[in-house]
């Protein structure tokens, strides 16, 4: 894609006032992370890094990703409630990857007492890159969907005010006309909300599982702040305070600190290293509640990549969503070319592939939270050393898309404004609730656009590789 910004990325002293005033802007509007010196102090804090200009997307790559969220979402919502479907899939990998194991007990020890919930709560983030064709013309396909702490949401609320100011700067009215609203942290929020109202007590509370550092806090407080305005109180706990604070009632009510809980959020729970054993048995506890999890355990699962890779088998999308051809047909189109590693002649063939051809592949473990997964020659030595163990079966290889890269500016605290090529990540917010077999709501509730730079293989803004962005669309 060709940037619309080419002669203003090239003057340098332009480039730095407006870089000032955006930055500016950005705190200004509360676009703010803590500080990865004081991650757990709001004393001191900056902003979160973006891109100067809004980047070029395709209005109809747009349009796509938004048709097909609500197909996502029944997607997701189908898998959790198919016990058999995530047993089968997960069976080799469980075998392998102590975490997805870990989740997977907890799954099936809740299915053995009984699901006490009655509301489910779906908050996810489908993730797309916008492959290149032989034609010139880009395509939609989906890097993963983050059923579990889907972030930024808040921060990309207020990433449009950035943007229109910088171009109002340059007397680029149209275009600054041209940057679309956006607020996922209330969309976000009225899910939650949703949830809480179904699960039908007005004293209860909403329990997000927050991590003890936490920079992106104002990502969490935007939803936050929106659930207050209706009245809905959220309290902040980790792990730790549940399982000294948590219990359960005879109904399996769930309680910390006395007060009832009606929705719990995590924040945090995603990545081994935040499971201590104590915080094992916390989250059994929650899941074991009747407050409605976002997510619930299966619904994590879900959301794992040995999921989706199986999601991409002929026939599956048919099995899982029956008599909905034209929502298979969406959620296929995004599918790009996705690899078993099992043990067995597949897996031996797809090794050999990504072998024979390393640029054109991803290995992907079980894990979220940016940075796991393998390219080139880490890829290369990592599936020689793998091919002949049974723990391939914990990863799973992925095509890997390659978006036409365009320039941009980066700006980051504490480095210079950086002119540089790059790539962006479209993610579209869904959400959804259930109440018993009843689906009561299902929506798209905004974007999130994060840009990096080529030579970042891997990892979001969390991970400190990307940066926020917004669509300006063409
Ligand atoms: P995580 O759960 O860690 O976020 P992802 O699957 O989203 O894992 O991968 C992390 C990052 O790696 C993505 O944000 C993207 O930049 C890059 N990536 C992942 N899969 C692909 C792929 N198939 N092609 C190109 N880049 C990819
Ligand atoms: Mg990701």
């Amino acid at each position: 894609m060709a940037t619309n910004w080419g002669s203003l990325l090239q003057d340098k002293q332009q480039l730095e006032e407006l870089a000032r005033q955006a930055v500016d802007r950005a705190l200004a509007e509360g676009v703010l992370l803590r500080t990865s010196q004081e991650p757990t102090s709001s004393e001191v804090v900056s902003y979160a890094p973006f891109t100067l200009f809004p980047s070029l997307v395709p209005s109809a790559l747009l349009e796509q990703a938004y048709a097909v969220q609500m197909d996502f979402n029944l997607l997701v919502d189908a898998v959790s409630q198919n016990a058999a479907f995530l047993e089968q899939t997960l069976s080799s990998t469980i075998k392998q990857d102590d975490f997805t194991a870990r989740l997977f007990d907890i799954h099936k020890q809740v299915l053995k007492e009984g699901i006490a919930q009655t509301v489910f709560l779906g908050l996810n983030r489908s993730d797309y890159m916008f492959q290149r064709s032989a034609d010139g013309s880009p395509a939609l396909k989906q890097i993963e969907i983050n059923t579990i702490s889907a972030s930024f949401g808040g921060l990309a609320s207020r990433t449009p005010a950035v943007h229109r100011h910088v171009l109002s700067v340059l007397s680029k009215t149209k275009e600054a006309g041209k940057i679309l609203s956006n607020n996922p942290s209330k969309g976000l929020a009225l899910g939650i909300a949703k949830a809480w109202e179904l699960y039908g007590s007005p004293n209860a509370l909403v329990l997000l599982i927050a991590q003890e550092k936490e920079r992106n806090i104002f990502d969490q407080r935007a939803i936050e702040n929106e659930l207050l305005a209706r009245n809905i109180h959220v309290i902040r706990r980790t792990f730790e305070d549940i399982s000294e604070k948590g219990s359960l009632d005879q109904d399996r009510r769930l309680f910390v600190d006395g007060q009832e809980i009606a929705v719990v959020y995590f924040r945090d729970g995603y990545m081994p290293r935040q499971y201590s054993l104590q915080n094992w048995e916390a989250r059994l506890l929650l899941e074991r509640s009747r407050a409605a999890k976002c997510p619930d355990i299966a619904t994590q699962l879900a959301g794992t990549k040995k999921v989706q890779q199986e999601l991409s088998r002929p026939g599956m999308l048919e099995m899982l969503l029956p008599g909905q051809p034209e929502a298979v047909a969406r959620l296929r189109a995004t599918f790009a070319g996705l690899y078993s590693l099992d043990v067995g002649e597949e897996g031996d063939q797809a090794i050999a592939e990504a072998l024979a051809a390393p640029s054109q592949f991803v290995l992907k473990p079980q894990r979220e939270g940016g940075g796991n997964n393998l390219y080139g020659e880490e890829m290369v030595q990592a599936l020689k050393q793998l091919k002949d163990s049974e723990e391939r079966a914990s990863y799973i290889l992925m095509e890997k898309i390659e978006p036409e890269p365009f320039e941009n500016c980066l700006l980051r605290p504490g480095s210079p404004a950086r002119v540089v090529q790059c790539i962006s990540e479209l993610g579209i917010f869904g959400v959804y609730v259930r109440q018993e077999k009843t689906l009561v709501m299902n929506k798209h509730v905004g974007h999130l656009l994060r840009t990096k730079a080529i030579e970042h293989a891997d990892g979001g803004v969390a991970a400190g590789v990307a940066v926020l962005d917004n669509p300006y669309p063409v």
